[in-house]
């Protein structure tokens, strides 16, 4: 049998509308008012690859790649393009495995996922919107029709001292309380951009949780900056703070996981950088993990978010998705979220974001602490073509 499906498919009916005659990408740049960071980097401007694919009947599909414009857009434009034309965008699911397939062979050790991601995505969206059907419906079936969201943000700014950034970081997370959140994420791994440590990023905890109280969730993300020895530091120091998940301790390739959760009380989450089945599955295999996160835009799209999921509900391991993208991202992962078991939470970004807010003609909005789940066609968005022109950017 052949390891991926053989390129010899063939379609009973020969002309359906579906056939997919453009897929190009399509890159936006904003810059930031100010400037924030996580663990890894400072970020001043969001920038975003979509993907846009048009069938034979005029139907557009939106997706969107995870990381930078280059490599994403020559990738779609010059590789994947031409190999999609006049495929079917109901057959995403087996143009997803030839193409990794096919793009394995071009580069060996890494296979581009943001590329497939985006594409998975867009092509899901297409299929949708030319069959007058959701991507939830789609794909199974909708188990919800809002879910729980919690706030990501509380990044690190530029500060002198640490008590200023407890202070602003504090009233981030009241604002989002006020705002009908009742659940929050908050970054920590403060050592790459500051003279401080484990004890400082402790001290951001204790800071917002003596903020908003216990009646309010609380995770924490490292964003994989700790070294063994400090995962466990912060690990065992996290157990005073009632935190609900201590998201990528370690490096993502570090199969640490399982001794951490063995060492400590807090439930472990990560996923955001790893891609396709053979990676979460052996993520899941080793241990360690409460909560996965595959990322739609990086994860190898709608089609590996799903079959994760899936995989992870095997092990009885709960499934957030990452998200951390322009709308095109947050729609696509809110139909995923329709179909996961279990209890999902929604990852809701609250930093600026101008392509994020602006980019669907019906923003994405939280309704309380939950955000509904369209059942449109496709990923449930139009795309508002002069908020896309407006960010446009050439390279
Ligand atoms: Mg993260």
């Amino acid at each position: 049998m052949a390891r991926y499906g053989s390129a010899y498919r063939a379609s009973a009916e020969k002309e359906t509308g579906m056939e997919i005659m453009d897929v190009r990408a399509i890159p936006l740049r904003r810059e930031l008012r100010a400037r924030f960071a996580n663990a890894q980097k400072w970020i001043g401007s969001r920038e975003y690859c979509l993907v846009r694919a048009e069938t034979r009947k005029g139907v557009v599909g939106w997706g969107e790649c995870w990381g930078p414009i280059a490599g994403n857009r020559e990738i779609v434009e010059r590789t994947v393009a031409p190999r999609l034309a006049g495929e079917r965008v109901d057959e995403v699911e087996a143009l997803h495995d030839e193409l990794v397939f096919e793009l394995r062979s071009s580069y060996h050790s890494f296979v581009p996922a943001s590329v497939v991601s985006g594409v998975d995505v867009a092509l899901w969206d297409a299929y949708g919107k030319s069959v007058d059907r959701s991507v939830s419906r789609l794909l199974g079936g909708r188990r919800r029709e809002s879910v729980p969201a919690y706030a990501t943000g509380h990044f690190f700014r530029d500060v002198d001292s640490i008590e200023e950034l407890e202070t602003i970081v504090a009233e981030e997370a009241r604002s989002h309380v006020d705002r009908g959140f009742t659940a929050l994420k908050q970054k920590i791994g403060l050592g790459r951009h500051f003279p401080w440590g484990t004890e400082e990023d402790l001290r951001l905890v204790a800071a917002v949780r003596e903020e908003v109280g216990d009646g309010v969730d609380l995770m924490v993300d490292a964003n994989h900056s700790y070294d063994v020895a400090d995962a466990t530091r912060v690990a065992r120091g996290l157990a005073d703070y009632d935190v609900r998940f201590f998201e990528e301790p370690v490096p993502p390739e570090v199969g640490y996981y399982a001794d951490l959760a063995d060492r400590t009380v807090t439930p472990l989450a990560g996923g955001e950088c790893w891609a396709f089945r053979e990676e979460f599955d052996r993520a899941l295999a080793e241990g360690g993990l409460a909560y996965v996160q595959p990322d739609v835009t990086s994860a190898g799209g709608i089609t590996s978010t799903a079959r994760v999921a899936s995989m992870a509900e095997a092990r009885n391991i709960q499934t957030y998705p990452h998200v951390f993208g322009s709308a095109v991202a947050l729609a696509a992962s809110l139909q995923v979220l329709a179909t996961i078991p279990g209890d999902p939470m929604l990852e809701f970004d609250r930093t600026e974001n101008p392509i994020r807010e602006g980019l669907a003609v019906e923003p994405i909005t939280n309704d309380g602490d939950r955000v509904p789940i369209r059942d449109a066609p496709g990923i449930g968005i139009e795309v508002d073509e002069d908020v896309l022109a407006e960010y446009e950017v050439e390279l």
